[in-house]
């Protein structure tokens, strides 16, 4: 059930969850100040951090949002699984450094918000779940396998995700939970739009491993299902 304390669009929200419907909603509150604009740069790989103190997404967003803070992340996922954009994808947030292979040139920064318990960080079941999907839709948006999600501590060595560097079958977990082939999962230009449209509104949804098979021969029912999921979104 959905925990106290929540407002009631979160309860709809988590309910709406429960019964498996998934709306991805990206909710904007975009810095000012913690960010380097770009128009050219090539996205390559996702990072995946945490947050490392226990605010919400909305609260990480405020506190980067104006005063200069010196980084920044272009995501945060919040417990209840709710997104929080910081940073626009094109522009370029400051997460991991400037190694030659990764850095914050050419990758996306997804902050995870966290929870501690008996002095150990851990993540809701629920942020795991929405970035899984968050990431998903990214590797989906700029082609990026599933090699080229990382941890921040693959990049610098930096123990962060925490929970996922002191338990890599965690990790490992994680990174099998957006198993998606590349030639499978990467739309071509005319049609990257629509892709994007159906997946955010459920009428796309993954295999069993996670592959969206977007280039696969479509059936007569196949049809009739994306026809069905289209004219049940609810306006
Ligand atoms: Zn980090």
């Amino acid at each position: 059930m959905p925990k106290l304390g929540c407002s009631l669009l979160c309860v709809i929200w988590q309910l709406l969850r429960q019964k498996g419907v998934f709306f991805m909603v990206i909710n904007k509150l975009l810095t000012t100040v913690n960010y380097k604009k770009s128009s050219s740069r090539k996205i390559k790989y996702i990072v995946v951090h945490y947050v490392g103190a226990t605010g919400g997404a909305e609260a990480n967003c405020k506190f980067f949002r104006s005063v200069y803070r010196g980084r920044s992340a272009h995501y945060f996922v919040g417990h209840q699984g709710e997104i929080w954009q910081s940073v626009e994808d094109k522009d370029i947030a400051w997460h991991c450094g400037s190694s030659e292979k990764i850095n914050n040139t050419n990758s996306i920064g997804v902050e995870m918000c966290c929870k501690k318990k008996d002095g150990k960080w851990y993540f809701e079941e629920e942020t795991v779940t929405a970035t899984i999907e968050l990431v998903k839709r990214l590797m989906v948006e700029y082609g990026i396998s599933k090699e080229n999600v990382v941890r921040h501590y693959d990049v610098t060595g930096k123990v962060c995700p925490e929970p996922y560097v002191r338990d890599v079958s965690a990790w490992n977990k994680f990174k099998e939970r957006i198993n998606m082939s590349k030639a499978d999962n990467t739309p071509n230009q005319y049609a990257k739009e629509s892709v994007n449209w159906a997946i955010n509104n459920g009428i796309l949804k993954g295999d069993e491993n996670g592959n969206y098979r977007l280039h696969s021969a479509i059936t007569r029912q196949d049809v009739l299902v994306f026809l069905h999921r289209a004219l049940s979104i609810k306006k």
